[in-house]
């Protein structure tokens, strides 16, 4: 059921709706339902500067009308976006936002192009029969890791608004409801494409192709074979993504083809966690059963979703159909090469390696840290962190703080560190320019799944803030060890305990 708003708001947003104009039969319009008693969560200062917007007037009673979908404000078209996917392997032809709206696009005062858009503001045509809502966990989780991940740099859709709307939402038990502000380089996915695709709309799809490629490609506009030309921009916008995402032990938790954008942001922040001690096999996600979505099995699944893309733009590759999957087939068969350079690059990073001449030896150098990291069940984010203090020591051996971690294993640490040493003298530069650049590369604080359980649970069964507020503000310096210190002691960098860890599972907030 819709709501129509009735209040109105003098508040400004410069809203284009390039996607509403260019892409008809992609979307409907509709509107948020008002949020009866709304209250705000968050908002996010740092994001409304960012994008040219008067954060000061946003964040008012003003704001939260606006953010709580009470007042649909001026210049904005809310629609419901069309989309298809494979969720779990399985297709569906008709997904779509059930719970999300776009209100419309802003550009930036660099002149970039940002869809804003509520999660969680009722029910659309595309609901399925759920509710059309959010809770405060899942909405306060989102805006805890969509900010970790934009701090550590990471691409990553964002949060502007968070705000409880005084309502009960149903899951396994009753919970306070939230609406969520996203902000993204675009929401077009894999699963936009399967859409049209799975109609056999091919003269959608060439307008999808069009509009993408000018929003996200613009380089490619006037190249000969545009959809092999944009499948491989999204390959490669991928690769470097999902390499991003393993170097920091981040799990998404549902890659189905609707949660994959073309812009190569991460998108979707359902069950997503981060990994604590090293395990290829680490799954979270309560709805996932058989580990599809496993940490080892991202970059290869980020491979069978392009090759779902690669199947969508068959039919506008202007090529016999044969031939058109000869050429996309042998395009996706590029992919693994292309994710090896980007997490060789990612592993090189993390262990202070700057030339480039021994590509082999260096992926085994890292993979033989990794086998250490996973025997001696060394948490991921400390064990390459404490790397560095190795060499800003000058020690000879590990560290105690390294060592610390590895307990029996310690013999084949010094081992694997003889070696790592004997890599970094072949380089130009100094040690500690290597730990420096290691220091910028691992962080030190990423979100403790103990912590956002804390944070989110406080913020739902007490309405109280503060440790939401507190892991925020760390989260958001994750390299600095000036303000956490360099030990592993302080509540930020700390894992969890076994009993915190053990049988941890996230849930898809849905
Ligand atoms: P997600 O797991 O959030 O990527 O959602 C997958 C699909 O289910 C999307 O089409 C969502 O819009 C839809 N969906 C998720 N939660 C809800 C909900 N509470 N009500 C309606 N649709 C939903
Ligand atoms: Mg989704």
């Amino acid at each position: 059921m819709t709501v129509l708003s009735t209040q109105t708001s003098s508040l400004h947003f410069p809203f284009d709706h390039s996607f509403a104009r260019e892409l008809p039969g992609l979307y409907l319009p509709w509107q948020p339902q008002p949020a009866p008693a709304p209250r705000w969560l968050r908002f996010n200062h740092e994001l409304a500067r960012e994008l040219g917007l008067d954060a000061d007037r946003l964040a008012s009673d003003e704001g939260l009308a606006v953010f709580s979908g009470q007042v649909v404000p001026p210049g904005a078209q809310p629609i419901a976006l069309a989309y298809a996917g494979h969720q779990f392997g399985g297709f569906s032809p008709q997904l779509g936002d059930g719970r999300a709206l776009l209100l419309g696009e802003v550009l930036d005062p660099l002149g970039r192009r940002h869809d804003i858009g509520f999660k969680g503001s009722g029910p659309t045509p595309f609901s399925r029969g759920g509710d059309g809502k959010a809770a405060v966990g899942p909405v306060l989780r989102e805006y805890l890791i969509s900010e970790a991940m934009h701090a550590l740099g990471i691409p990553t859709t964002r949060t502007l608004a968070a705000v409880a709307t005084g309502e009960t939402v149903r899951r396994e038990r009753l919970l306070p409801g939230a609406i969520l502000t996203r902000t993204a380089a675009s929401h077009l996915r894999v699963g936009t494409f399967q859409f049209l695709a799975a109609r056999g709309d091919v003269s959608g799809l060439r307008r999808l192709l069009r509009y993408t490629i000018a929003r996200h490609d613009p380089a490619l506009m006037d190249t000969p074979e545009p959809a092999l030309a944009l499948l491989r921009a999204v390959m490669e916008r991928q690769a470097a993504l999902v390499a991003r995402w393993m170097g920091v032990g981040f799990i998404h938790g549902v890659m189905n083809t609707d949660n994959m954008t073309l812009s190569g942001e991460t998108i979707d922040y359902g069950p997503c966690a981060f990994m604590e001690a090293h395990d290829p096999d680490t799954v979270f996600s309560s709805i996932d059963d058989h580990g599809r979505y496993a940490y080892a099995n991202q970059p290869g699944i980020a491979q069978w979703n392009l090759a779902r893309l690669a199947e969508a733009l068959l039919p506008v590759m202007n090529l016999p159909e044969a031939q058109a999957v000869e050429r996309a087939t042998a395009l996706v068969n590029e992919y693994p090469a292309i994710y090896r350079a980007c997490w060789l690059t990612e592993c090189r990073r993390k262990l202070g390696l700057v030339d480039t001449a021994d590509a082999s030896g260096d992926q085994a150098l890292a993979n033989d840290y990794l086998q250490l990291l996973h025997r001696w069940q060394v948490d991921h984010t400390l064990g390459f962190r404490l790397l560095s203090t190795v060499l800003r020591t000058g020690s000879s051996g590990a560290t105690p703080a390294l060592a610390e971690h590895f307990g029996a294993g310690t013999p084949a640490l010094e081992a694997w560190l003889e070696r790592w040493r004997c890599r970094l003298a072949q380089q130009p530069g100094r040690a500690d320019e290597a730990a420096d650049r290691m220091d910028a590369a691992n962080p030190l604080v990423i979100p403790r799944n103990h912590l956002v359980e804390a944070a989110l649970d406080a913020a739902s069964t007490d309405a109280n803030l503060r440790p939401f507020e507190a892991l925020l503000t760390a989260i958001r310096q994750p390299f600095d060890a000036t303000r956490t210190g360099t030990r592993t002691g302080t509540i930020w960098t700390q894992p969890g305990s076994p009993e915190q860890t053990r049988g941890y599972r996230t849930f898809c907030g849905t």
